[in-house]
């Protein structure tokens, strides 16, 4: 899936709502910002919540989706 996206002045770049609704990615959430040796810039999700129930405890990542104990308990303990 790719997006062609403008900046904006205050060099800001919003994530479409398909990407932010499939990976559960909430506002205020922090990310990484890194250019690669290929010259690719990249984001890193360093926080974040619960795909499932939007908690911020015990997160972990699974396949770019955070997800918390308590949920990956109740879908068999990824
Ligand atoms: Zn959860």
């Amino acid at each position: 899936m790719e997006h062609n996206k403008k900046i904006t002045r205050a060099g800001g770049v919003s994530l479409p709502v398909s990407l932010r609704r499939e990976y559960g990615i909430e506002p205020g959430e922090k990310v990484n910002v890194s250019v690669n040796a290929a010259g690719v810039i990249e984001l890193k999700r360093i926080e974040g919540s619960c795909l499932f129930c939007h908690s911020d405890e015990e997160l972990k990542l699974y396949e770019g989706r955070h997800i918390c104990r308590k949920c990956r308990a109740a879908i068999g303990g990824l």
